[in-house]
């Protein structure tokens, strides 16, 4: 009997909903409650100490020590007056989660032994946890084996359970970047200043730009005892087998339906735990697969959004745990349905207010917003490549390219009357002096960019890089990823091409052309330059990707391919030149993002490799027998007859066997594809040969594993199916 299958099943469906209540009927209430926010610092620090930390936050300067003594005595009180009696520097090491050691606050006076609760300024500002497991692509197996975290006091320390968690860095001795926070902040400096320089050109009271993130997050609830009966989801976060159910998404009746009670009992317990830690949830909804979810904020500046975001997966994979569900916030748990993302919006606000992606009131703003418009664009082309190796892993290769996500192909989606505009631009100007009449036209059209957009209403689901009206939507992050990796690069990127654009405008100032004129003449350089990355059409089209190679286009599913951009000539100029990463850093990120890639796949095969031979192969045997006995039974009854009479059993006890082989033979071979990728002299050959050498089987192996499924006894399937996984509420 398939046990283990049916007590889950029957565990699952007598769960009912848990009763969530809320500390408080009105949200601001308690929204950040857990927070040491600016209002809560106030209260807690002395006017210097709050305006060093003020400072740090705006200006990014240090913090002294004795002024970050001040800081974490009003911070261990405040986290002593949440119930915090441990403290942790709270960092994102290049794994999928974040990583903490707890401390407690105790302390023994030597003296006469007496407890006593201390942190001091030196254990806010800098640790060293021993964290010699955690990747760092053989950056700190050289001499210095140490690794620093450091406060980053522009995301606010915060209390989760009975912790005070100080968001940190995480570095090598030398400095040099073993995390996703410390290039991201690098990367926010960097279009900080190419941002303020380009803005002077409309505004000279602008003196800071910051970017704007809000990521969607999109996941899958199952029920937890489906969960533990399926040791692939469990080990690998998604399903290596599984015949798809008879009905799954066809009839498209769960994307915004009403959220079924368990899952809507979550969710609200899931936005008061954020709420309190001061994730400002803004939206809950269902996504199109069955038990596919989506929750979205308000967005947030990229720094802290980001944190948000990992702290929001974190605290899912907590709340989860009371409603007894677990996340999968896999990219594709199951195939057949789909997957999920993180689209992250993006944009660069002013510290005048002003998002520098939404159209303004005035010609001259709508020519501010048009050159942050066309400059990201050209970015995107440029770095099309390196924006891709930022998305791309084990996980979301299921997504990238087939068909239901995001192409692997780099495209930007701008809505028709965008795109007019921009063509009106190109073909109106030109080197040339235009006369006035067509300068008061073009004044005119840029004039109104606001009108136009409002009625724009026109989407576009299937490109992975779109312009949403006041901001762009990068579609291609994965729903596991860090969204660090993908907005350094998109903030990256666009701080080298504000660069050059104020280079190339200020050469054809100098020759003494008008300001707004050379803009615009850069910025119609800039349009046809860039112009192959535009494509408002369906994304998904086999003719896109003809077009595309026509183009000039990449289009690379592979991922340790797609990886080799961040190592190539052109990204270790633009990461030199911002300062995001030097050449031995991103050399060492590549690596370790290779060896992630490695593990994932070495791990779903040696999974599969289990499960087949050991849960599916006897179970197909069991069934197996039971045919032959069936028919040996006939031929006692009927002789020959039986023959004849037992012919369907006959083909089945042969297709098992087809099946079965099958399944052996192609473990034996991936075990044998395995054994020689381990055997490869570097991380790039390793990775190559798991992807072209070992991968392939997992679809071979479970093509035959689907069939045995629909052939032997449901009774003793040993394995949760894809209709009870998806359609258990
Ligand atoms: P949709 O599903 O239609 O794309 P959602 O409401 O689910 O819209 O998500 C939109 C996200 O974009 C939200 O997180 C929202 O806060 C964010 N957003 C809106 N404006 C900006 C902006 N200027 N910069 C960054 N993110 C933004
Ligand atoms: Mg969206």
């Amino acid at each position: 009997m398939a046990t283990v299958r049916f007590r889950a099943l029957d565990q699952a469906y007598k769960r009912e909903a848990v009763k969530v209540i809320p500390p408080s009927v009105k949200t601001s209430d308690y929204f950040g409650v857990n927070v040491f926010d600016l209002p809560t610092m106030r209260k807690y620090l002395s006017k210097e100490a709050y305006n060093s930390v003020l400072k740090a936050i705006d200006k990014g300067e240090s913090i002294d020590r004795k002024m970050a003594g001040q800081v974490a005595a009003g911070m261990k009180a405040w986290a002593m007056s949440r119930g915090a009696n441990h403290y942790t520097h709270w960092f994102q090491p290049l794994t999928d989660a974040t990583a903490e050691k707890h401390d407690a606050f105790l302390c023994i006076d030597p003296k006469d032994g007496s407890p006593f609760e201390n942190f001091d300024g030196k254990l806010l500002a800098q640790q060293e946890p021993d964290a010699s497991s955690l990747p760092s692509g053989g950056i700190r197996n050289t001499f210095e084996a140490r690794g620093y975290t450091a406060w980053d006091p522009s995301s606010p320390a915060f209390v989760l359970g009975t912790t005070l968690c100080i968001p940190t860095i995480f570095i090598s001795y030398k400095g040099e970047a073993l995390d996703y926070k410390t290039p991201l902040l690098r990367a926010l400096n960097s279009v900080d200043k190419a941002a303020v320089s380009v803005c002077n050109y409309f505004d000279k009271n602008v003196r800071k730009v910051i970017s704007t993130l809000g990521c969607e997050q999109e996941f899958f609830l199952i029920d937890e005892a489906l969960y533990y009966a399926r040791p692939d989801l469990s080990l690998t976060h998604r399903t290596l087998m599984g015949h798809s159910s008879a009905k799954d998404q066809q009839l498209e009746d769960h994307y915004f339906g009403a959220i079924p009670e368990r899952a809507s009992a979550f969710i609200q317990d899931l936005e008061i735990e954020g709420y309190k830690v001061g994730i400002p949830i803004k939206t809950r909804h269902n996504e199109v697969a069955p038990n596919q979810f989506e929750v979205a904020p308000i967005f947030e500046e990229a720094n802290l959004a980001t944190d948000h975001n990992i702290l929001l997966m974190d605290v899912m994979r907590r709340v989860a745990r009371r409603h007894r569900f677990k996340v999968l916030l896999h990219e594709k748990p199951f195939a057949g349905v789909n997957g999920s993302g993180k689209h992250n919006n993006w944009s660069l606000a002013t510290d005048t207010g002003v998002n520098l992606l939404s159209p303004g009131n005035t010609p001259k703003s709508n020519l501010q917003f048009l050159t942050f418009l066309v400059n990201t664009i050209k970015a995107v082309h440029e770095n099309a490549d390196l924006l891709r190796a930022s998305v791309v892993s084990a996980g979301n290769q299921h997504r990238l390219g087939a068909n239901e996500a995001p192409p692997a192909i780099m495209s930007v989606f701008l809505g028709s009357q965008i795109s007019k505009m921009l063509d009106a631009i190109e073909n109106r100007v030109s080197d040339r002096k235009m006369s006035p009449y067509e300068k008061t036209e073009l004044k005119l059209d840029i004039g109104r960019i606001p009108e136009i957009l409002l009625d724009n209403t026109d989407r576009n689901r299937t490109s992975p890089f779109a312009f949403t009206g006041n901001r762009f939507e990068f579609r291609a992050v994965g729903s596991a990823e860090n969204c660090a990796s993908a907005i350094t690069i998109i903030n990256a990127a666009v701080a080298y091409q504000l660069g050059e654009f104020k280079k190339d405008t200020d050469r054809i100032i100098n020759k003494g052309v008008k300001k707004d004129e050379a803009i615009l003449q850069v910025l119609r350089k800039y349009i046809t330059l860039s112009k192959p990355i535009r494509f408002d059409k369906n994304n998904y089209s086999d003719e896109w990707k003809k077009e595309a190679e026509r183009r000039g286009l990449t289009n690379i599913s592979d991922v340790p391919e797609a990886l080799k951009a961040y190592v190539s000539d052109k990204s270790i100029k633009l990461f030199e030149k911002t300062n995001v990463f030097s050449e031995r850093e991103i050399y060492a990120r590549y690596e370790v993002k290779l060896e992630m890639y490695s593990k994932k796949i070495q791990i779903e095969s040696r999974v599969l490799g289990d499960l087949a031979v050991n849960h599916i192969i006897p179970t197909a045997i069991k069934y197996q027998s039971e045919l032959i006995d069936n028919v040996e039974g006939l031929y006692k009854i009927f002789g020959d007859d039986a023959k004849e009479i037992g012919e369907a059993n006959i083909r089945n006890i042969k297709d098992i066997s087809i099946h079965i082989s099958e399944i052996k033979k192609n473990t034996d071979k991936m075990i044998e594809a395995r054994k020689k990728a381990n055997n490869k002299d570097d991380r790039a050959s390793i990775a190559a040969a798991y992807s072209q050498e070992v991968y392939p089987f997992l679809d071979k192996i479970r093509y035959h594993i689907d069939k045995l499924e629909l052939m032997v006894n449901n009774e003793i399937w040993p394995l949760p199916k894809y209709r009870e996984l998806l359609f258990t509420r």
